[in-house]
């Protein structure tokens, strides 16, 4: 049995075409990219096209549709790599990398044959996930008994949708989406939504607006809204009605790849204090000698390293399950990292002291960054009560 504490050589060598990547493509633009106040300029599809080409955009997909078919541990490692140069670049794939497994799964015989193809060939090939609506965040996440507003009628070979989803990452920029609508009314949305494969051209579905976010800036998050839009029975993903079903079964690693983004973002806040620490010389000598500076250092580490620890163990065991997979794994380690990188962040900028708070020292942007999953993927309160709910269902 393979042993997640130790780094394979196939992940070491990802890890290390990732890495490049991050130091020549993301790196030099992230900050002048972060800056911009339009937030669709903040996004780069040049940055897109080089993931494309050095195949990390693909790389979830099996050997079959082009891919490398990494695992979920190796996907987290990635996806942790991306979110050291930059959070919005690490979710713009986290969430293609995420939904495309999703897909090979999810998706029957036809719809992979229809859709993969296109999508691993296609250099700005994106995928989004929209679930969240204004009057349903976490609502969907405990889950309470409203139904989505999305709805959908029933019509002749398929459905007619009304509606609106928001906050969606990659919104405008996808070319497929996984939607989840009411599709039977009176129903709460865990027993009468249905989950559609919707396409980026589908008549009916355009984009609202671009949401203008305080961290997070190089990835684009969207409304998506439906004025009678028609989807075929054949988008329908799974069984109508069975759309919390697609949820459950098949996003069990989601919650920790957004905690490997975050963590990303945590691990740069944490280089960023020790390089400061080791120029910065104040009382005499650099702080990293001070005992105070060099044990809070060393307790970011352990912050860091146990967040790791979690996240992997939920990867692992999210495409192990029959090893003791544990629903609590699909809702707390992204809470764990996100709350760790946000303690990491301000330590961080206390370190640099008013340097910290100058934009021109690079902290500022990373604590933005850093504060992007308290909320996303789930508000972290949100999710403790969703693991609460697990453990104490009886
Ligand atoms: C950057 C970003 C990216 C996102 N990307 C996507 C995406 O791609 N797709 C998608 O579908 N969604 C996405 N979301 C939505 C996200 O998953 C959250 O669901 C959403 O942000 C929650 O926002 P809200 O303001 O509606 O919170 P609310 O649900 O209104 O919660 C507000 C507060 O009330 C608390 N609360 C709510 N219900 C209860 C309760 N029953 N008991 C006690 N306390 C409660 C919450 O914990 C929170 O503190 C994204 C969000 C962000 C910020």
């Amino acid at each position: 049995m393979e042993n997640i504490f130790i780094m394979n050589a196939d992940q070491r060598a990802i890890l290390e075409t990732v890495a490049r990547f991050v130091k020549e493509e993301v790196t030099p633009r992230a900050a002048e990219l972060d800056a911009n106040q339009d937030p669709e300029r903040s996004f780069s599809w040049q940055i897109v096209e080089k993931a494309h080409a050095v195949g990390i955009r693909t790389m979830t997909l099996s050997e079959q549709w082009g891919g490398l078919g990494t695992d979920s541990l190796t996907t987290a490692m990635v996806i942790e790599e991306l979110g050291k140069g930059d959070l919005g670049v690490s979710v713009i794939m986290a969430q293609t990398l995420k939904i495309a497994q999703i897909m090979q799964k999810a998706l029957n015989a036809e719809q992979q044959a229809r859709v993969l193809p296109g999508f691993a060939k296609d250099p700005r090939g994106m995928l989004a996930i929209g679930i969240t609506e204004p009057d349903n965040a976490s609502n969907y996440f405990l889950p309470y008994p409203t139904p989505f507003r999305t709805s959908a009628e029933k019509a002749e070979g398929g459905w007619v949708v009304n509606g609106m989803k928001h906050f969606i990452s990659n919104g405008n920029r996808a070319s497929y989406y996984l939607v989840f609508v009411q599709t039977e009314k009176g129903k709460p949305m865990a027993e009468g939504s249905t989950c559609l494969l919707v396409e980026r051209d589908r008549p009916g579905f355009t984009i609202g607006r671009v949401h203008d976010k305080m961290g997070e800036r190089l990835a684009n998050n969207a409304e998506l809204i439906f004025q009678d839009c028609f989807i075929p029975d054949a988008n329908v993903v799974g069984k109508a009605g069975d759309g919390f079903n697609v949820l459950a079964e098949f996003f069990p690693q989601s919650n920790a790849y957004a905690g490997a983004s975050v963590l990303g973002v945590a691990g740069a806040l944490h280089q960023k204090a020790i390089d400061w620490a080791k120029v910065r010389v104040q009382g005499g000598k650099p702080l990293i000698e001070h005992d105070g500076i060099r044990a809070q250092l060393a307790e970011m580490r352990m912050l860091i390293d146990a967040s790791r620890s979690y996240i992997h163990r939920a990867c692992w065991l999210a495409d192990h399950q029959e090893h003791g997979w544990d629903r609590t794994l699909g809702a707390l380690p992204k809470a764990m990292a996100s709350q760790a990188a946000w303690k990491i962040a301000t330590w961080c900028m206390e370190i640099h002291g008013g340097h910290g708070y100058m934009k021109e020292f690079g902290v500022e942007k990373l604590v933005r960054d850093a504060a992007a999953f308290l909320h996303s993927d789930g508000v972290n309160r949100t999710l403790f009560l969703k693991a609460a709910n697990f453990m104490f269902r009886d």
